[in-house]
């Protein structure tokens, strides 16, 4: 592919800390990057702790755990996430119900969110799709006045803030993912951050297999192994101290498309607007009709230029659907089917952006027009960006 949909940036100190683990030999769960992997983090966001662990899906599961969420609990997800925010809550024993999006952020609506709490619910758990910011307001008003937790999944968000707010600082606890194509990286790799230092400490308890600190093998509750390699902290305290680079170029590369593709009939991106300012994660695009996506989604990939399609609802997965979910979510279930998140990256040059625009209109182009009432209402108003 001459353009795959996302790849890191390992230009900075990375092989160089990386070198020092393996010539130290420090190469496992101990080793000077971790602490200082957590402070850069903690520093960024804003919150007392940050408790790094093996990736983004653990970080979640913790923070679940430590929370107390119990079998027969429910917690509050929209259903256009990655599977891994739903799965969390599973292995907890709870239930995921399944909230609607907001046609034009694509993000939790809070609305959803109010129509289905229950005397079950224990907590929402927002995500912030691609890097944008939920509307945290009105969700955290109605955490507050059902006494609900709230726990941020902010995986793809690093670096996004609301109300010159960074993500992460929200709610009770947020998590982060550090996969190869997030806007960090350490390879695989997650964290957790919070301000409670009782709900850190219980992370940390449960990230190191339940040990107690102050007792070495004793472990008073069971815990997991979660933690995270000095390897992959020294790739990402390496990116930490580029953090503000790369989300320089990521936003120069989201205003690119949008000027390149700001007359191509029919296509929409996610709405930003005050106080949200979105961490770019990945550039989506909303087609007309389900009908030519995956078509021009194939076009592109004969031109070297890798795709991908938007997350399925996951209340539409076998394992998830009978679950709780408002009225089905339409808007999302609309959204998955027509969406296409473009090549994303912080390397991306204006030329290389306006080439693969300029594939993507000769690719929707020759899709045929959808009729337009079978485009539903109010879906593909285009945007302000
Ligand atoms: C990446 C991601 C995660 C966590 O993924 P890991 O691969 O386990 O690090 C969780 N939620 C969302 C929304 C994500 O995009």
């Amino acid at each position: 592919m001459r353009y795959p949909v996302a790849a890191p940036d390992l230009s900075g100190n990375e092989l160089e800390y990386v070198t020092e683990c393996l010539s130290s030999s420090w190469i496992s769960s101990n080793g000077r990057f971790i602490e200082e992997f957590e402070n850069r983090v903690a520093d960024f966001v804003g919150t007392r702790f940050a408790i790094a662990t093996c990736n983004g899906t653990a970080a979640l599961h913790i923070a679940l755990l430590a929370l107390g969420l119990k079998p027969g609990d429910e917690v509050i997800v929209p259903t256009l996430t990655y599977v891994a925010t739903a799965n969390a809550v599973t292995y907890c024993g709870a239930r995921p119900v399944f909230a609607d999006v907001d046609p034009r952020t694509w993000n939790l609506d809070p609305d959803s969110v109010r129509r289905l709490i229950s005397p079950k619910t224990r907590g929402i758990l927002p995500v912030h799709l691609y890097g944008l910011p939920c509307d945290m307001e009105p969700i955290l008003d109605a955490a507050r006045q059902h006494g609900l937790w709230v726990v941020e999944d902010a995986a793809e968000a690093l670096g996004a803030t609301y109300a010159d707010r960074p993500v992460g600082s929200f709610g009770e606890v947020a998590t982060f993912s550090f996969f190869g194509n997030k806007i960090v990286t350490t390879g695989e790799g997650g964290m957790v951050v919070t301000n409670d230092p009782e709900l850190a400490e219980r992370l940390r308890l449960l990230r190191g297999q339940g040990m107690d600190p102050k007792r070495r093998y004793w472990h008073p509750l069971v815990g997991y192994n979660y933690r995270m390699t000095n390897i992959a902290a020294a790739i990402g305290t390496a990116q930490m101290e580029r953090i503000a680079d790369l989300l320089a170029a990521r936003k120069r590369v989201a205003s690119w498309y949008r000027e390149e593709l700001a007359d191509c009939p029919g296509v929409v991106f996610q709405t930003v607007q005050p106080p949200a300012r979105s961490a770019f994660w990945m550039v989506g695009v909303v087609l007309e009709s389900p009908l030519g996506r995956d078509a021009v989604m194939a076009e592109l990939a004969a031109e070297g230029i890798e795709t991908r399609p938007f997350f399925y609802p996951v209340h539409h997965f076998p394992m998830y659907g009978g679950c709780r979910s408002d009225q089905g979510c339409p808007m999302a279930s609309d959204l998955a089917y027509r969406g296409i998140c473009l090549p994303t990256a912080s390397y991306l040059q204006r030329k290389d952006v306006a080439c693969i625009a300029q594939a993507f209109r000769r690719a929707v182009a020759k899709q045929p027009r959808p009729h337009r009432s079978a485009v539903r209402k109010g879906e593909v108003t285009p945007c302000p960006s």
